[in-house]
């Protein structure tokens, strides 16, 4: 008999604070962050340090999967997205067929049989994986979904601090496309397991927020949380650098940091088009 697992999912696009919100939630106890697994193999190959600052090989909890074999897919590929576009769009289409697949449930039972904890904590963030991980019916999917503002997400994606710089209006279609999926999908799901996130109104109003993830989980987030992130053991992998060992250290909590509105009126006129197709989307969702 295959036991059930439970796991909590982050989904969102990137640059909307899953990685705040991941460290939140690991503060209890019954909870054992993974971070973006699904990068496993990436990770892997390149042996990636683990947030807790070791090599993934030298690391007290995933040094037993160096050599391991599991087979977790990338899921943002454009293929993917058709598919799952499709499914969701189309009432005759009961389940995705991805072309290759995952072995998500085989690699997240071993995770299990080592930590003791509740909940796995997955912040990969893709939809198509939450889709997928949804398909198996052995895994329980606690879906968190953050929506942040889409010109805060654009700016961050475009910022020159950034390595990967991305077209400021790129980003926005970006923000428009895979929130616009996320609401469909959600609509989808079993309501009871899904809570989604303002971002914004997060960082406005913390406890709020967090006693919505508490009572959505069933768990408690101590009140020194702030202290407890900055000396907790974390193995994520491939997060916000916020999340490694060094950097939470010096974790100051949280604020609402935004970048300067100050825009041209070219900028947001530009910017007023190309969000408008889902600018109801955090009312939407409420
Ligand atoms: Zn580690």
């Amino acid at each position: 008999m295959n036991e059930k697992i439970k796991l909590i999912y982050i989904s969102g696009i990137g640059r909307s604070g899953s990685t705040l919100i991941d460290l939140i939630i690991s503060t209890d106890p019954k909870v054992f962050s993974v971070g973006e697994i699904y990068k496993f193999n990436k990770i892997k190959k390149e042996n990636i340090p683990c947030n807790c600052g070791k090599n993934f090989s030298n690391c007290s909890f995933w040094k037993d999967f160096y050599y391991s074999k599991y087979k977790i897919k990338n899921r943002i590929n454009l293929i993917d997205y058709i598919k799952t576009i499709n499914f969701i769009f189309n009432p005759f289409i009961k389940k995705i067929n991805f072309r290759k697949k995952s072995q998500n449930y085989s690699l997240l039972k071993k995770i299990k049989e080592k930590t003791s904890s509740k909940y796995i904590l997955d912040s990969s963030k893709d939809i198509a994986r939450l889709i997928e991980l949804d398909s198996n019916p052995f895994i329980e999917v606690y879906n968190i979904s953050i929506i942040r503002e889409a010109e805060e997400v654009a700016n961050s994606f475009s910022s020159r601090k950034n390595k990967n710089k991305k077209n400021y209006f790129i980003s926005l279609l970006k923000w428009n496309f895979i929130n616009y999926i996320i609401v469909k999908y959600l609509k989808k799901r079993d309501y009871s397991k899904n809570l989604v996130i303002d971002y914004e109104e997060f960082c406005k109003n913390p406890k709020k927020g967090i006693s919505s993830i508490e009572d959505f989980l069933q768990i408690k987030i101590p009140k020194e949380y702030v202290k407890k992130i900055r000396s907790m053991e974390h193995h994520g992998l491939a997060q916000n650098r916020i999340s490694q060992k060094e950097k939470r250290k010096k974790f100051e909590g949280i604020s609402l940091k935004q970048y300067n509105k100050k825009r041209s009126t070219v900028k947001k006129l530009l910017e007023k088009l190309l969000t408008y197709p889902s600018s109801k989307i955090k009312e939407k969702l409420k």
